[in-house]
């Protein structure tokens, strides 16, 4: 079983994600950390990613796709939470034709709801906190179109498959949780 999570950059996805992973016993995979990994060893794909994503631009579908596929072919008995992927249309196809070849289907797709006004102010804080060299303002300004243009039409994609579930993304981080938990867990039940 997969869950999703989705939402623009700065609304959460990452903690949330890993809150919700420890609370169903399942392994997050967040894509922009293991390319932020991949960078800090030196790696080929670390090579190859790098300057995508200093611009705030999508690191190709092809890269991020053997990526995903290596973590999905080991396995996990908890199933996985996707933090950061799929990131457009492509991905999300290419996401679904996997899923069909090891026999895996998706609980549910959260989709963390935060005004524009609370995102900017979210990833400055973050910025400071995480020393990211992807948070200046214009890289995070593209990564905010980038999310509008190419992600944000997967919350109509997963929506029109019923698998949509929309969280209120602001409050504390604990509440936030109650909330992606207890839909998750829903949607996770329902599903086997
Ligand atoms: P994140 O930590 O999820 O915000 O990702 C940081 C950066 O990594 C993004 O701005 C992209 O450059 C790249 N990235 C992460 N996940 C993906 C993905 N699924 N597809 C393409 N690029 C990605």
């Amino acid at each position: 079983m997969i869950w999703i999570l989705l939402g623009p950059p700065g609304a959460g996805k990452g903690t949330q994600a890993k809150m919700l992973a420890e609370h169903l016993g399942a392994e997050h995979v967040s894509t922009g950390d293991l390319l932020r990994q991949a960078v800090a060893d030196g790696t080929e794909l670390g090579r190859k990613a790098k300057s995508f994503m200093e611009a705030g631009d999508l690191v190709p579908d092809e890269l991020i796709l053997g990526m995903v596929r290596e973590k999905l072919g080991a396995g996990s008995r908890g199933g996985w939470i996707l933090d950061g992927y799929p990131r457009n249309r492509a991905q999300a196809e290419s996401l679904g034709a996997m899923l069909g070849e090891i026999d895996q289907s998706i609980a549910c797709v959260v989709d963390l709801e935060v005004p524009e006004d609370e995102l900017v102010r979210r990833i400055a804080g973050r910025a400071a906190d995480e020393g990211r060299t992807d948070d200046t303002e214009e890289t995070v300004r593209n990564r905010l179109r980038v999310y509008r243009d190419q992600t944000q039409p997967l919350i109509d994609y997963y929506g029109g498959q019923g698998l949509l579930k929309a969280v209120d993304g602001v409050g504390g981080i604990e509440e936030i949780g109650d909330r992606v938990q207890a839909i998750a867990g829903a949607a996770g039940r329902t599903a086997q």
